[in-house]
């Protein structure tokens, strides 16, 4: 998925200490993705530009897309960070420069490091189920790792753990209660999708060097006894050892979180640098057609960069 903002807000990013336990809703907003699909952007928020490495997070449907295009994102370029796609419902056809062709399906884990340089487009394919429904996450690479060759990745089998009265966790990315992702990861941190069956009440062990937020994909449910429904995060702070969910009906949720993230950076359109001079150059190079590489076989043109804002764009930190 890419940020297609025409013009993107300067979303900075980077570091201080641990908050411990809060219960802080933030509001997400309504973004238009292309021509068809209405997002719900939920990271960066008005409040905080980071939970952990994590630095963007769109949740989008459930939509029918019976009669329609669905999903079309045209070949666009990344750096500094990996791309998390997620499904519910439907499928996502991932393209990229390094040659990748890839249906991703509910429940299984396509997962793309930039490192320095990729590009890659997402449609829902010509012939498509009726439902999409999904997330797209972003993770920021840290200073070490931000030139890590660029890689995709796409796992079917990923662990589950069960809890006590019907919570069942699915580790997507990371570390959570023992299980951990056989997605390749660069700091510390978890991505959960958590299924809730109705009546469920129970404490789902976590890390408390991590900070964690939730968002609600459907149903109903109480997290730490706030009732969160889709559309806002719930900002968890760090400092603790478990985390009680309860579910009024069957309900999912994602849970994101990590070691606080230390590093400031610059987080503009699609790309996570540490300077306005890297962005600089990466707009650059894509709209010179340099370093990122070419998508094959997607049916359009690729995303042109937008302008960069007036004034040089600054590092900043996690929080607002
Ligand atoms: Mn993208």
């Amino acid at each position: 998925m890419s940020n297609l903002d025409l013009r993107p807000a300067p979303n900075r990013c980077g570091g201080n200490g641990r908050t411990g336990p809060v219960r802080d809703v933030q509001p997400g907003k309504q973004v238009p993705l292309g021509e068809s699909t209405l997002v719900r952007r939920l990271l960066p928020n008005l409040g905080r530009r980071m939970v952990g490495a994590w630095c963007f997070i769109d949740h989008y449907g459930p939509d029918d897309i019976t009669d329609e295009p669905g999903m079309q994102v045209p070949p666009h370029p990344h750096m500094g960070l990996q791309t998390v796609s997620w499904l519910h419902a439907g499928e996502v056809l991932h393209r990229d420069s390094l040659g990748s062709l890839q249906t991703v399906r509910p429940r299984e884990l396509g997962l793309m490091t930039s490192g320095r340089a990729i590009a890659h487009s997402e449609e829902s394919p010509r012939s498509h189920p009726a439902m999409l429904h999904g997330a797209q996450l972003w993770v920021a690479l840290p200073g070490e790792h931000r030139n890590a060759a660029p890689a995709f990745e796409h796992h079917t089998e990923l662990p589950v753990i069960t809890g006590g009265g019907g919570l069942c966790a699915t580790v997507i990315l990371g570390e959570l209660a023992g299980a951990a992702s056989p997605g390749t990861t660069y700091s510390p941190l978890v991505g959960a999708d958590l299924t809730l069956t109705d009546g469920t009440d129970t404490r789902l062990p976590v890390d408390p060097d991590f900070e964690y937020a939730a968002l609600t994909i459907s149903g109903e449910s109480e997290i730490d006894g706030v009732r969160l429904a889709p559309g806002s995060l719930l900002y968890l702070g760090s400092g603790r050892t478990e985390l009680p969910l309860r579910a009024r009906t069957d309900s999912g949720l994602m849970l994101l979180g990590g070691e606080p993230f230390e590093e400031r950076l610059v987080m503009w359109w699609n790309f996570v640098g540490r300077s306005h001079d890297d962005i600089a150059q990466a707009r650059e190079d894509w709209t010179a057609g340099t370093r990122f590489g070419e998508v094959h076989g997607y049916d359009g043109a690729p995303l042109p960069a937008p302008e960069l804002p007036p004034l040089p764009l600054k590092p900043r930190g996690r929080e607002r």
